[in-house]
């Protein structure tokens, strides 16, 4: 197929595709054609001043299909390391590295050359870190936003690339895995009128986008919503998002004393970071505002104790907060070659132990688990795309009270628990039942 060809496909593909946005699998249809078809765009693009020697061809080339194969295999993040024998490339998808290419050692000052003309970092810079966000056109069809960080290591220079996602709406309530007994309190409490719920998770898993999906249940335009965010990753229609700038010292904190005079109904402070967001956000929320945010912690009953640490007073607290979203992410099982297998009777015991009173034949558990054998959907990992683990803490009177005597971690997980809250090891073993996801996967995420 030649450039035309192609160019005439994707324009087909535009005018028949409902949200006119274009992916990759729409143009290159099976993985086997896309070996063929990459040639041809390379030859006829990049036509840059710079590449004219045959190795810079090589490299554009060696450039251009990573990005491509990172976008086809839906990597967060691509790693170029130079060690001591070649250069790794690895790629992380659902949150583990997939090993992508080896290169020869003599490459590793092009290619981190290459990567750095594109971002516009100074490429004669070897001794200090460097990081840009650039939007990259590759090819003319694909932006890619990356955030680029280049730091210099022993054999040189490594490169880490992030790939960020503009998804232009978060995902409904319904399709996030959120259970029933779940579902009810977050019913519940976007009928209030004003109080702060929190997201936490620990660093690395994930964004919220729970936090955006229970955003976009309100009408924006009955509301006045307005965001804080690092980086703005979802766009709803009628919010209004505003970017953080750390770099001209405009924080969270002033942001937030600005937005205030601005009569919002609703805000999303993306992060609590400082005692001064930590408090103004809890001013705001007990003034008739509704606050949402996130603070990085383990689980709910830790993130009490984290706002007691910020020297937020516990009457605001139990004031202002309504309830925390505890989640983790876990991959999710390949529905093309995972397998089913009897659950053994030391495992039913447990499982029957902790959620019994969901299952209906306690008899008979069947259970899947990861194939790593075969299967190309999934990479030969035997999970694809990631699903989320929630634990829900809604502040009941006796937690109230607990809160205010300053009691122990211990003593509010008991309470909560007792309270109704479905603890996130339950959560799993609920969607290991329902096949979602396998034990393994789960005592590796929960147990690290
Ligand atoms: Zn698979």
């Amino acid at each position: 197929m030649d450039i035309w060809e192609l160019f005439k496909k994707w324009n087909a593909v535009k005018k028949t595709s409902s949200n006119k946005n274009v992916k990759v699998e729409d143009l290159f249809g099976s993985s086997n054609n896309v070996k063929a078809i990459k040639t041809t765009i390379n030859s006829d693009l990049n036509i840059g001043s710079y590449w004219d020697k045959k190795e810079d061809w090589f490299l554009i080339s060696l450039v251009n299909d990573m990005f491509l194969n990172a976008i086809k295999m839906r990597a967060s993040d691509i790693h170029i390391e130079p060690n001591e024998k070649d250069i790794n490339i690895r790629f992380r998808i659902d949150g583990k590295f997939i090993n992508y290419q080896n290169l020869d050692l003599k490459h590793k000052d092009s290619i981190i050359a290459r990567i750095k003309i594109m971002s516009y970092l100074r490429i004669d810079e070897h001794r200090l870190p460097q990081d840009w966000k650039i939007a990259y056109k590759l090819f003319w069809w694909k932006q890619l936003d990356m955030r680029i960080s280049v730091i210099p290591i022993i054999y040189w220079e490594k490169c880490v690339i992030r790939l960020l996602k503009k998804d232009s709406k978060p995902p409904e309530l319904k399709d996030i895995w959120i259970m029933p007994y779940n579902m009810v309190k977050l019913k519940k409490h976007l009928q209030d009128n004003f109080g702060m719920i929190l997201a936490v998770w620990p660093t690395g898993s994930g964004k919220s986008t729970t936090l955006f999906s229970l955003l976009s249940q309100f009408d924006p335009k009955e509301k006045n919503i307005s965001t804080l965010e690092d980086p703005v990753e979802y766009r709803i229609p009628w919010v209004n998002h505003t970017q953080i700038n750390p770099a001209i010292d405009f924080t969270f904190a002033r942001w937030l004393r600005s937005l205030l005079r601005q009569d919002p109904d609703i805000i999303m402070v993306w992060e609590i970071r400082d005692e001064e967001t930590a408090k103004l956000a809890v001013e705001a929320s007990i003034t008739w505002h509704i606050v949402f945010s996130t603070i990085h912690t383990n689980s709910a009953t830790h993130t009490i104790q984290r706002l007691v640490n910020l020297w937020v007073d516990p009457l605001l607290i139990t004031s202002s907060l309504r309830m925390i979203i505890s989640q983790r992410l876990a991959r999710k099982l390949c529905v093309h070659c995972k397998i089913q297998y009897k659950a053994n009777d030391k495992i039913k015991e447990y499982i029957v132990w902790k959620v019994g009173k969901y299952i209906k034949n306690k008899e008979e558990l069947i259970l899947f688990q990861a194939n790593e054998a075969w299967c190309d959907k999934c990479n030969h990992t035997g999970y694809n795309w990631r699903i989320w683990l929630y634990e829900i803490l809604e502040i009941t009177d006796k937690l109230e009270a607990l809160i205010l005597n300053n009691a122990s971690r211990l003593q509010l997980e008991i309470q909560a628990v007792w309270d109704w809250m479905v603890p996130i090891k339950d959560d799993w073993l609920l969607k290991v039942i329902l096949w979602e996801t396998s034990l393994e996967e789960l005592l590796s995420v929960l147990w690290t």
